[in-house]
């Protein structure tokens, strides 16, 4: 479980101590530096590193980093809004112990996720780990409902010997292909070994659809831990690969056609200890509760997809009968609806039953995007929010008058219409936060304005290796 109390100047009770007893253990299992990560507004992963033994100082007072890079862009470039984006001011770096893991896939190193804090000691509002706490923290004092997260990751594996920024697939053999597993197989093994003792409950690693692609996924944690695993899996899996002399790519579109790289988020509500997926009254089993949370994620995705899908290249992806789910609508275990309703096996549904959301993919800020998904839910929950009716097949038969007569929409097609539903969704604005929220539109309009002129190919090559 994830702490819900921020971090303190001087440290929580305790933390000091035992970052103190930490550094020592991590130095005698020969751990040299401790990365600390957080990603940011444009979804990038940002770090900075500490030697071992300065492990104790940092959970005291924090590591130094700008608050400038809440408005940086995928191109490294700064925009700003009112508050954001000025090179004055200074943050604190807070690790927490509680996620710290010794990173098998990079000997010598520890990994641990951070909030940032500001001098004063004060949460930083454009934090998004602290913002999803407080979200979960919330929930649970105003519904008394937790959560149960997890992020699926797809990836590209091109050869690490490809000239510049081309992409060539280090794999040849079909989608799901026996012949592929093969072909990859002592580099998934060392993954598998990597993440096994790194405390990774892995659930699948499979060969994917389009060219050079994998996919795994992981067991379900609370969101804060389940956001933290997404990056540290991404983490081990590009140092793993690298070992062997591969390229990954996490991005939403490798190449401007085809299917890409999603980051489909598997959330589940729970009230003590009950699964409010399972076992009700309503279809497939769902409480209402959670048939309203579900018409709450619904009702807000096409303002989602400016958190979820947040990059140019995110809308090459978005395409219809592309698995992504481009469509407000839901179903039992539908491929082509945005939320697809699993209610597990007979026997497992207690456990088992979930949502799927698929307009997502890994260019999101995965506490941002889970922040505001548990936000969309919620907002569902609280107005008892009427689920449609289920659509089963591809949403993409229906013409326009049929998908408006079963409330069917069509996602942005584009990053700038997703921004221009954002501005319009007072629920997620307020969600994030007004600095949050400033800086999401400030990120997205840059990132816009980043690709002017480009043409999709050209778009795809931009942000191919970026996340
Ligand atoms: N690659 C697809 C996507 O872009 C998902 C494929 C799947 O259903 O696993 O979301
Ligand atoms: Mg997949």
């Amino acid at each position: 479980m994830t702490t819900l109390a921020d971090p303190v100047p001087g440290g929580r009770p305790g933390d000091v101590e035992r970052a103190t007893a930490l550094s020592a253990e991590l130095t005698g299992r020969g751990v040299h530096g401790i990365v600390l990560a957080y990603v940011d507004t444009a979804g990038i992963g940002r770090v900075k590193t500490i030697p071992t033994a300065k492990l104790a100082s940092a959970a005291a007072w924090g590591v130094g980093m700008s608050p400038v890079f809440d408005t940086f862009l995928a191109n490294d470039s700064v925009v700003s809004t009112d508050v954001l984006g000025s090179p004055d001011g200074d943050l604190r770096l807070y690790p927490d112990l509680d996620h710290l893991v010794v990173l098998s896939g990079q000997p010598g190193w520890a990994w641990a996720p951070v909030d940032r804090v500001t001098q004063e000691g004060e949460r930083h509002p454009g934090c998004g780990r602290t913002l999803l706490r407080r979200i979960v923290a919330d929930a649970a004092q105003r519904h008394g409902i937790s959560f149960q997260a997890g992020i699926e990751i797809e990836w590209a594996v091109g050869q690490g010997s490809a000239l510049g920024d081309d992409f060539v697939p280090a794999v040849s053999g079909p989608a799901y292909g026996a012949t592929r597993q093969v072909e990859l197989s002592d580099c998934t093994a060392e993954l598998m070994a990597a993440l096994a003792a790194q405390g990774v409950d892995v659930d699948q690693l499979h060969p994917e659809y389009a060219a050079g692609q994998f996919e795994i996924s992981v067991g379900a944690l609370d969101p804060v831990a389940a956001a933290d695993r997404s990056v540290l899996v991404r983490q081990t899996i590009r140092a793993v690969s690298q070992r062997h002399g591969l390229k990954v790519s996490f991005a939403p579109a490798v190449f401007a056609e085809g299917v890409g790289n999603g980051g489909h988020v598997h959330l589940s509500a729970w009230r003590e200890g009950r699964n409010l997926h399972s076992g009700g009254e309503g279809r497939y089993g769902m409480t209402a509760e959670a048939e309203s949370f579900a018409a709450g994620l619904l009702a807000h995705l096409p303002a989602l997809t400016a958190v979820t899908a947040p990059s140019p290249a995110s809308y090459l992806r978005l395409k219809p009968s592309q698995w992504a789910g481009v469509f407000t609508a839901w179903g039992r275990e539908t491929r082509e609806s945005a939320v697809r309703v699993i209610t597990g096996t007979a026997g497992r549904r207690e456990q088992a039953a979930n949502l799927e959301v698929k307009p997502v993919d890994l260019a999101a800020n995965p506490y941002l995007a889970l922040g505001c998904l548990v936000a969309a839910g919620l907002d569902g929950l609280e107005s008892s929010a009427a689920l449609p009716d289920e659509i089963t097949g591809d949403p993409a038969r229906f013409g326009a008058e049929e998908a408006a007569s079963r409330g069917v929409r069509r996602l942005p097609t584009s990053l700038d219409e997703a921004v221009e539903e954002f501005r319009k969704d007072e629920l997620l604005r307020a969600a994030l936060g007004p600095v949050l929220a400033d800086a999401v539109i400030a990120v997205r309009l840059g990132e816009i304005a980043a690709v002017a002129g480009l043409d999709d190919g050209q778009v795809a090559a931009a942000y191919r290796w970026k996340y």
